[in-house]
């Protein structure tokens, strides 16, 4: 018989090939496509995926494949193609791709292994931070692997350093493949081996009598006897009192039998859940609806169907078409797959969708452990999840046919891969999958990113609207109203499903504040509003944005923002140095004195903590019962649950948040939103900042009033005239998108054109300059030889975060109508690439 070939992807970081191996006779017909294997590779043993069986082989002599390590496919057919658009994408290797996609455990990377071979061969002097450490784990610890130096120097990049070592020959290495780690968890099980009428007969049988050990079996015995079938193990023990020994014992004398069956780690067995049914639909969710249920027919008859973008502002009943869409997909005998942000992954979220789908709904989050993880994807594989709900890693569950993939809050910036390659985001990526799949793809948001929406109409894709917030806490307030012996208030609108009017806004100009005389970071207006939120017995919440808060430099009297002349993006201060340095092109300049625009001396960063907010707020309503809610405060396990939980029953009447509390939050009581400062986000040097200002303002805003009671917004700013606060102020996304296009178009940005940015990283400032302008000649002799005229670089500059865990960042923004093609099949060596980053900083 002919040998069998196959195509392999090998699992090594670094080897974007495929490889070809013969299938020995013994693995012969079991070896399908999707298949995770051992193969040996240069001197050593890896993992890989099959991705295809082949006629002839690429080389004459192959080498057999060694064993496969689970007998069903780790990849479904659609996952194979999915990882292949994944890799051309990304410009990532195909193996990186796959990767994601095998659960982890049971993915093992070749690793190294490394050793101390002679600690004297280095001068001590001589050795970096990163080399000492590594010197003094091996002598502390022994042999470890890359992955557990990769551990204990998280985010950096230790591997240089290391290597240097290698070469001096202090350490030596050798490479290693582990078996998985992940395994089917098995429980012990028993069942009486006799009628349970002759339990009470074996006495004999059960050791001396009136010994303890005789009274705990025929304790185990009873409990059986009442106990018809199979029953754990544990449960015995706890109900007789007795032990495996005592029922090793009993099963050798043939009284019980032993067994073992497998257990399944459910990260959603503890929560309870109350069934629900769908509300009858507004009418703007019978229009949608309308769209929705053909789509999920005809791409359930194997017809494609274009994405859906639902375009909706927070409290619209987005939450309820996905939902139906699921149930309707179901129906269909296909399963769902849910991407929500990680951060609204709260209960309240799992909840509805447990309620709706009770117990077929499968749960993903960062918290899980791996066993947990292992087991709901083998779930998912084996067609017993219908739904799965998690965050974008969720995107790649091995469902046998998926009939619907819903991505929810889709600007959130964590559905991009930020942190390790390949750089991809879950929105674009759930499109291609639901192609591949022939899903039907709802993109769920109320603020759709400015590129999303252009892509939209470019492809005449459907956009649908919900534009009404959905009144429908009429009964929660009525309840919370009760219970702390308020009175209740009017409420108008007979219907549940009355609509709500968006809140007013109200923009505080700070100059203004200054001028009369109020140096508090608290306006006047946001003052008084703060007091009848108070004295009504409601609450507020305060929002900070933290991030990149103390890096520009603006005037207080008249609001200007030190700019670059050249780029006319925000300068960012570097405290050291006291300079002011465009992360566009370089330009520096010496932190002034005054004013350029007005000569004021009122001139500096901007910069204030949650802790600060609290202390102030604290000073000036001493009454009020403060909660912070911040990466601090939210650490611990369960933090964010139980501070909303305290927050929600009123237990505090002003929360301060950042960020993490735009999201997913139903909180009656709120009808006061104030935000600090609503321009911080506007003066990062990045072209997506008015953009993130407006969604960030939106959504915070959604968060006042969504409840019969009302509410109101109160942002502060020193640049009241700026388009991004404006018009998330009237709420009016049309106007946002209309000026920001504009603005992108003349700019020569995304969507008008496509970046990819290359970013290095080196310990030293003068070597990851250099790279960086070694790799800027590399770039333009690319550019001209291929004849790219529309292609330009931006750069090469350092960074906005131009030094991170003690590594000097240099970056290239690589810009035209497809700045990939330059760069694909190119070998980038230690560059970090990315193809439209949502930031660049
Ligand atoms: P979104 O996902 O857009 O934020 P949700 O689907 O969560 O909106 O809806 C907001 C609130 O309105 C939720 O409490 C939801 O249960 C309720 N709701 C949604 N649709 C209806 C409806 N047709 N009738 C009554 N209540 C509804
Ligand atoms: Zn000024
Ligand atoms: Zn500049």
């Amino acid at each position: 018989m002919n040998p069998t070939y196959v195509q392999v992807a090998v699992n090594i970081p670094q080897v974007s090939g495929v490889f070809d191996y013969h299938v020995p006779e013994d693995l012969g017909g079991e070896i399908v496509p999707g298949c995770l294997v051992v193969v040996p590779f240069g001197s050593r043993q890896v993992q890989g995926v099959v991705l295809r069986q082949v006629d002839q082989p690429q080389v004459a002599d192959t080498r057999p494949v060694n064993a496969l390590i689970d007998f069903e496919p780790v990849l479904t057919p659609i996952q194979l193609r999915f990882a292949q658009w994944l890799a051309e994408r990304t410009l990532s290797p195909l193996s990186t791709c796959i990767d994601l996609m095998v659960p982890p455990g049971l993915s093992q990377q070749a690793d190294m292994l490394y050793h101390l071979n002679d600690a004297q061969l280095s001068d001590p002097a001589r050795l970096n931070d990163v080399q000492k450490r590594t010197i003094a784990l091996l002598q502390e610890r022994g042999d470890l692997r890359g992955r557990q130096l990769e551990a204990a120097f998280p985010r950096r990049n230790w591997k240089p350093a290391v290597q240097a070592l290698v070469r001096m020959g202090v350490l030596m290495t050798r490479p290693v493949l582990l078996p998985p780690q992940v395994q089917p968890k098995m429980a012990r099980n028993v069942q009486l081996a006799i009628p349970a009428d002759q339990v009470g007969q074996q006495d004999a049988l059960l050791g001396r009598a009136g010994s303890q050990a005789f009274e705990r079996r025929q304790r185990a015995l009873r409990t059986l006897a009442d106990e018809p079938g199979v029953v754990d193990v544990t449960w015995v023990y706890a109900a007789s009192g007795s032990s495996l020994a005592d029922l090793k014992y009993l099963a050798e004398r043939g009284l019980v039998r032993l067994g073992e069956s497998e257990v399944i780690r459910d990260p959603l067995r503890n929560l309870t859940w109350a069934p629900a049914e769908a509300p009858p639909l507004t009418l703007a969710q019978q229009k949608v609806w309308e769209e929705i249920h053909r789509a999920v027919h005809t791409s359930a008859q194997g017809k494609a169907s274009p994405p859906f973008l639902l375009h909706g502002v927070t409290g619209s009943g987005k939450t309820e078409m996905y939902l139906l869409a699921v149930e309707e997909t179901l129906r269909q005998g296909r399963q769902a797959i849910v991407l929500v942000p990680e951060i609204s992954l709260t209960p309240q979220t799992v909840r509805r969708f447990q309620a709706r789908f009770p117990g077929k709904v499968g749960l993903i989050h960062s918290r899980l452990s791996q066993g947990e993880r292992y087991d709901t994807w083998r779930r998912a594989r084996a067609g017993l999840l219908q739904v799965i709900v998690g965050p974008r890693s969720a995107l790649f569950s091995p469902l046998p046919n998926v009939g619907l993939i819903v991505v929810d809050e889709c600007h959130d910036e964590s559905y991009y891969q930020a942190e390790s390659a390949p750089h991809y985001n879950a929105v674009a990526a759930a499109v291609a999958m639901a192609r591949e799949a022939g899903a039907v793809v709802m993109l769920g948001t109320a603020t759709p990113d400015v590129s999303l929406m252009y892509g939209f109409q470019l492809a005449k894709w459907k956009v649908l609207h919900l534009p009404d917030r959905i009144l429908a806490h009429r009964e929660a307030v009525r309840a919370q109203m009760n219970q702390f012996g308020l009175q209740e208030p009017v409420m108008d609108g007979s219907e549940a499903t009355a609509s709500l009017p968006l809140p007013p806004v109200k923009i505080v100009d700070m100059r203004l504040e200054l001028k009369m005389g109020n140096r508090s970071i608290f306006s006047r207006e946001l003052t008084s509003a703060l007091e009848e939120t108070l004295a009504a017995k409601q609450q507020a919440i305060l929002f900070l944005n933290r991030r990149g808060s103390a890096s520009y430099v603006f005037c207080r009297d008249c609001g200007a923002v030190l700019r670059c002349p050249r780029c006319d993006l925000p300068l960012t201060y570097h405290r050291g140095e006291d300079m002011l340095i465009c992360h566009t092109c370089g330009y520096r300049r010496k932190m002034p004195n005054k004013c350029p625009m007005c000569a004021s001396e009122h001139i500096r960063q901007y910069g204030m903590g949650t802790e600060k907010v609290e202390q102030l707020l604290k000073e000036r309503f001493p009454h009020a019962q403060v909660l912070r809610y911040d990466a601090e405060t939210t650490a611990g396990k369960n933090a964010h649950d139980l501070l909303l939980n305290l927050f929600a029953n009123h237990q505090a009447d002003i929360l301060i948040g950042t960020q993490m509390l735009t999201k997913g939050l139903d909180l009656p009581l709120v009808t006061l939103v104030g935000v600090i400062l609503a321009d911080v986000g506007l003066n990062f040097p990045d072209y997506r900042a008015a953009e993130r200002t407006f969604q960030l303002l939106t959504q915070v805003a959604g968060r006042a009033g969504r409840s019969p009671l009302g509410g109101r917004v109160v942002l502060q700013t020193f640049q009241p005239k700026h388009y991004a606060i404006l018009t998330a102020a009237r709420h009016d996304y049309q106007a946002f998108y209309a000026e920001e296009l504009a603005q992108r178009r003349r700019l020569r940005q995304p969507p008008f054109t496509r970046f990819v940015r290359l970013l290095y990283r080196d310990l030293k400032a003068a070597a990851a300059e250099e790279s960086a302008q070694e790799m800027a000649r590399q770039l333009r002799g690319w550019i001209a030889a291929g004849n790219y005229k529309q292609t330009d670089l931006i750069g090469p500059v350092p960074c906005y975060f131009n030094r991170l865990n003690g590594y000097y960042r240099w970056q290239i923004i690589v810009r035209g109508p497809d700045p990939a093609g330059l760069l694909r099949g190119r070998s980038l060596g230690d560059w970090v690439v990315e193809v439209d980053p949502p930031n660049t900083l």
